[in-house]
């Protein structure tokens, strides 16, 4: 019988392991998850479960039940701690030797923590998992308390958004000029800017942290000689893939583990998946490294469709995400492709009502590819901004920019 393994039980992991039986495969499957709960999706853990809108139930893909119904063998608080590409093993923490015939490496990322005195600190906290949003939850829940988020990234500016709606006071310190600059650059990171200053957010940029201070537990943040008081310190400052497995084993490393449009390693019968696979893109004929949801979503199936040995390549538009406050924004696009772009905004940019588009345009006021778009409260939009971007044809950028002008028109 065919053995199908799949090392980490986050949304790639769940969804490859899903993808295998819809696909009718008969044989084993195991997901080896080294947290203790079934897979779940992470974005509402600085959102919706940290607010306390939305429960585990709504959390989590599936309940443990939903896996044994259809035979896929979930074993959590187990981690994998070698794989032996060669012998096709993969050895557990647990003792236990598992053979395989494919196996996906689904082993995601771990927070960043910044090397600064003091990050050892009780109070000093990360966001990535279940228990650090609830952890998170138990101290800003009842408002009152001083947070200082480290870092202007996504996780940070959320947190600041949910612990802001508690009454909690929120100070960000942010290293470069303008918050989410490398994502989204200058023009657009301001928008937020003004977003959390508008909610009552002490917004620092360019600023140089010095240390985390405190006697037991963090008290607060000293920056560019001042201190910041503070009773609870998020550090935001990105994530590292989860690549050690690999690395031990000997697959071709890049920025996470390197895979080809069909999701396989530099290893026969290994495969990644989501934030851990640093992926080809057929299209931009790049690899791109996503840690965002609908990546790890649709990765996972069609890494489960190239464990079964069917002919595929992955090759959808980047696609994330976020609310905060009253704000709500998709963003479809190939990240290092923007950097470099034009942008032209069609909306009301004051407003926070508008799609703004990344165009390849040389010069201002020349027709350009649109490479990415953001929409920000404009809605049912995404298909006709991921249309243009996969036309790959130039636009008039006052077409771009004139509302009247249907998206599918242009
Ligand atoms: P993960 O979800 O990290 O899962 C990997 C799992 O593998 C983990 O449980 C890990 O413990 C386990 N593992 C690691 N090593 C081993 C091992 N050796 N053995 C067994 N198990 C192992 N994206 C968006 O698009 N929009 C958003 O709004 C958004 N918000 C987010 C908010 C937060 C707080 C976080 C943390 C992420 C957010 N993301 C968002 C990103 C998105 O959640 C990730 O891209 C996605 O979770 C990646 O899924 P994954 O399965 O690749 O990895």
């Amino acid at each position: 019988m065919t053995r199908m393994l799949i090392i980490g039980g986050g949304l790639a992991g769940g969804t490859a392991a899903e993808a295998l039986r819809d696909e009718g495969f008969d044989g084993e499957i195991t997901v080896v998850a080294a947290e203790a709960h079934p897979p779940y999706q992470r974005p509402p853990l600085s959102k919706g479960y940290l607010a306390g809108d939305e429960g585990l139930d709504a959390v989590i893909l599936h309940p443990a039940a939903w896996y044994a119904d259809r035979g896929i063998r979930l074993v959590t608080g187990v981690a994998a701690t070698s794989l032996d590409p060669s012998a096709h093993v993969v050895e557990l923490d647990s003792g236990e030797r598992l053979e395989y015939d494919s196996v996906l490496l689904a082993t995601g990322a771990t927070p960043r923590m910044i090397p600064l005195a003091g990050h050892d600190l009780a109070g000093v906290a990360t966001l990535r998992r279940l228990d650090d949003s609830d952890a998170l939850a138990a101290q800003l829940r009842d408002g009152g308390r001083r947070l200082a988020v480290i870092g202007a990234g996504w996780i940070g500016m959320e947190v600041a958004a949910t612990a802001r709606g508690f009454g909690n006071d929120v100070t960000i310190l942010e290293r470069d000029a303008v918050p989410l600059a490398a994502a989204l650059g200058a023009e657009m990171g301001e928008v937020f800017r003004r977003l959390h200053l508008e909610h009552g957010v002490d917004l620092r940029t360019s600023v140089g942290i010095d240390r985390i201070v405190g006697a037991d537990r963090a008290e607060g943040v000293v920056v560019d000689g001042e201190t910041i008081p503070a009773d609870l310190v998020l550090v935001g400052v990105g994530a590292i893939p989860n690549t050690a497995l690999a690395e031990a084993a000997g697959l071709e490393l890049q920025n996470g583990v390197l895979v080809d449009a069909a999701l396989r390693t530099s290893a026969p019968d290994v495969f990644a998946a989501g934030d851990v696979a640093n992926a080809f893109h057929p299209v931009i004929q790049r690899h791109l490294r996503s840690e965002h949801w609908a990546n790890a979503l649709n990765a996972g199936k069609v890494a489960a469709r190239s464990m079964l040995g069917q002919s595929v390549s992955f090759d959808d538009i980047p696609y994330f995400y976020t609310d905060q406050y009253d704000l709500g924004m998709e963003l479809s696009g190939y990240a290092p492709l923007m950097a470099d772009a034009a942008i032209v905004v069609r909306g009301d940019l004051e407003a926070r009502e508008f799609i703004a588009f990344w165009t390849d345009a040389v010069s201002p006021g020349e027709a350009g590819r649109v490479v990415a778009g953001m929409n920000v409260n404009v809605w049912d939009v995404n298909e006709q901004v991921q249309a243009l971007i996969r036309a790959g044809e130039r636009v008039d950028p006052d077409r771009l920019r004139d509302p009247a002008v249907p998206l599918e028109d242009l």
